[in-house]
């Protein structure tokens, strides 16, 4: 009788397609340890324990890798770190900046424009950006995907004005792929929409997610799509963003920028130019450059409204049209984003 030869244990294999589930997990969340990986314990000082509580510290490692050891002013490590300025009260600076407790239509769904419907498809995000209005927004439990999609679905349904999607959050490269596609397919079901839009941060703080089975799903959808990334540094590209890029683009997915200008992380015309360019040099056209939501705890971030038009003016006086982002604001109440061109939006940008 032959032996039977022992059978091999069983190794841990990580599959290629949740790679990016590990790196998820293995995310840092604990204000010291960053800064302990990057050379600046004595920053601690600086940190702000109820900050973190209310909104946690949370960053995968591969951006904090961009970040410059020993520099307390990098505008990476600016943009997640909870520090005591969030705790300062400011007027003007509240819980609900955009108005969109007001705006909701149906669960999970947010229709405040024209043709399109903005989905909220889950709450969650590979990072926690201290500037977001998600720090105070309860979408946790009250996303699309919370309820199922039937009553986000239905609101959509019934709206035959409805020609564009936007997959927003949280950030919805965040679910797993047999979500979105369980989300699409029954989109497709719906003839009205004409486009879908995603808004995600992840193939910037963690190109990963751009893995094959995300290309496998994005290359079966019947309608263009169009993804808006959001970095707001030039840093925030290395090779693995510009790869993830590459990839996307390769299925013919339209790429854009979006970015939030930030005090200390963006507000000088080189930063702002340099980053346009670098996300060019990656495929990405800049499309949108936001003033801050004036969201309670993100004050010291803001750049004031004359100084947001000089630096736009600047801006478009150095680079070709095409790589000028529109510089934006969101006020309450208004059809669409507002552009800050004039004197006249310049002063409604100001109330
Ligand atoms: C920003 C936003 C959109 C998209 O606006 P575009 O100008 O088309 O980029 C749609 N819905 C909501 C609620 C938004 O905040
Ligand atoms: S929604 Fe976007 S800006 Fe807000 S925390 Fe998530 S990734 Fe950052």
């Amino acid at each position: 009788m032959i032996p039977a030869a022992p059978l091999p244990l069983q190794q841990p294999v990580i599959a290629p397609s949740v790679r990016w589930q590990v790196q998820w997990r293995d995310a840092v969340r604990d204000p010291r340890e960053l800064l302990a990986l990057l050379g600046l314990d004595a920053l601690a000082a600086q940190l702000s324990d109820a900050a973190a509580q209310q909104f946690p510290l949370r960053v995968p490692r591969g951006f904090i890798a961009r970040m410059r050891h020993g520099d307390p002013a990098d505008p990476l490590l600016r943009q997640v770190l909870p520090v005591l300025d969030e705790d300062r009260i400011v007027p003007g600076f509240g819980l609900d900046a955009v108005g969109d407790h007001a705006a909701r239509s149906g669960h999970g769904v947010i229709q405040k424009y024209n043709g399109r419907a903005l989905l909220i498809a889950t709450g969650s995000c590979a990072v926690n950006c201290r500037y977001c209005f998600r720090r105070h927004y309860p979408y946790a439990d009250d996303s699309a995907a919370s309820g199922g999609w039937r009553d986000a679905l239905a609101v959509i349904a019934g709206d035959a004005s409805v020609h564009e999607i936007i997959l927003s959050g949280g950030d919805p490269l965040s679910l797993a792929d047999h979500k979105l596609a369980e989300l699409t397919h029954a989109l497709r079901t719906i003839p009205h929409i004409r486009r879908l839009r995603i808004h995600t941060r992840l193939p910037i703080v963690l190109p990963e997610r751009v893995d094959a089975g995300l290309l496998d799903w994005l290359r079966g959808l019947p309608w263009p799509v169009a993804m808006v990334v959001h970095a707001n540094h030039a840093n925030e590209f290395d090779p693995a963003v510009d790869a993830a890029m590459a990839r996307l683009r390769g299925i013919g997915i339209t790429l854009l920028n979006q970015a939030v200008l930030l005090h200390g992380v963006n507000d000088q015309t080189d930063a702002l130019a340099d980053l346009c360019e670098r996300g060019y040099a990656a495929g990405v056209l800049p499309y949108y450059l936001h003033q801050l939501d004036r969201v309670q705890g993100a004050a010291h971030f803001e750049v004031d409204t004359p100084r947001a038009l000089a630096l736009h003016t600047q801006l478009a006086a150095r680079l070709p049209g095409y790589l000028v982002p529109k510089l934006v604001r969101e006020i309450p109440g208004q059809p669409g984003k507002t552009p800050l061109t004039s004197p006249q939006n310049a002063i409604l940008g100001v109330g």
